[in-house]
């Protein structure tokens, strides 16, 4: 069986600030880490790789400092890594970075047949979560998207079952493989690297793939010519104020509640309406 996972790299996103006059993200100085849901991807393929066999080759489009990132993926067990990397991707929206990376996992197929693909629910810069079901989409892959758990796999039959949360509850969700999955983040513990993959990391050359390689002739739809979105603006939201409303502190478990019934038919009528508080 062969797994790709996609990873990305992204600023850590307690540290990124916005520039107050250009609006864009500033950067520097910012540490760079694999998207969190990138890495239970990582780890689920992992699992599948110790439960059924496997290969798993990671994935990523980016800059070259992305290599970092592969590196690691390497350290946590990964066999092999593709690192995408060419001035001709700058300025990729989704469309653009889903067609070069599905153009990558067609080539990577040419060696193995690919079996799975795995990407993160989204990323924490970004947050669009449309780059997985792009590639599935151009794939034409079965879309598993935001699951937590893969609770069988049958590779005779072709068949992958999994646990997929929903905002009603948890499906259990079965279907043909090749197959196309976005992991969630909590779904799995992140295993710690082993000392032999952090010294093969160290080793392992990471192939840098260019346009020309990854087997993409029409350089219309990648980089900023393939990419129709355009981010206007960007902003932060300015916080509302809101009026606190002190009620008395000597009140006991009962006199709370009524207090606080009290301010809610006065103040918000009708949310108090709705509710059944109080009848219109
Ligand atoms: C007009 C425009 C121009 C842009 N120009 C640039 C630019 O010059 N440089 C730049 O860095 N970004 C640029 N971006 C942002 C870039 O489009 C996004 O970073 C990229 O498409 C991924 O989107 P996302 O972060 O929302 O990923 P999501 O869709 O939220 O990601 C879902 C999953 O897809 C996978 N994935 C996402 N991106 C990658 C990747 N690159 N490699 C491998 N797997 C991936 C990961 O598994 C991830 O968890 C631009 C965006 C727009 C709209």
């Amino acid at each position: 069986m062969h797994i790709v996972v996609c990873i990305k790299q992204v600023p850590d996103s307690a540290q990124i600030r916005v520039h107050p006059v250009t609006n864009t993200i500033m950067r520097q100085g910012v540490p760079a880490i694999i998207n969190p849901f990138d890495l239970a991807a990582i780890e689920e393929a992992l699992q599948l790789k110790d439960r059924y066999g496997a290969r798993v080759t990671v994935l990523t489009m980016g800059p070259p400092q992305a290599e970092a990132a592969l590196r690691k993926a390497i350290a946590y067990g990964a066999d092999d890594v593709v690192l995408l990397t060419d001035r001709a991707f700058a300025g990729a929206d989704t469309l653009a970075t889903s067609f070069a990376l599905a153009q990558a996992i067609r080539k990577l197929g040419e060696e193995e047949a690919v079996d799975l693909v795995m990407t993160g629910k989204q990323t924490i810069d970004g947050d669009t979560a449309q780059v997985g079901p792009g590639i599935a989409k151009r794939l034409d892959l079965q879309l598993l998207t935001y699951v937590s758990e893969i609770t069988d796999l049958d590779l005779s039959a072709g068949k992958i079952t999994v646990q997929r949360r929903s905002e009603g509850g948890v499906q259990v969700i079965k279907t043909r493989l090749p197959a196309l999955i976005t992991m969630l983040e909590s779904s799995n513990t992140i295993r710690f690297a082993s000392m032999p993959n952090m010294f093969r990391a160290e080793r392992q050359v990471v192939p840098q793939w260019n346009r020309d390689r990854a087997g993409i002739e029409d350089a219309s739809k990648i980089g900023l010519k393939g990419s129709p979105t355009v981010v206007s603006k960007i902003f932060t939201p300015r916080p509302s104020s809101q009026r606190a409303k002190m009620v008395g502190a000597d009140l006991d478990a009962t006199g709370v509640a009524n207090a606080v019934l009290d301010v809610l038919s006065s103040d918000h009528p009708r949310f108090a309406r709705e509710i059944g508080l109080v009848t219109p």
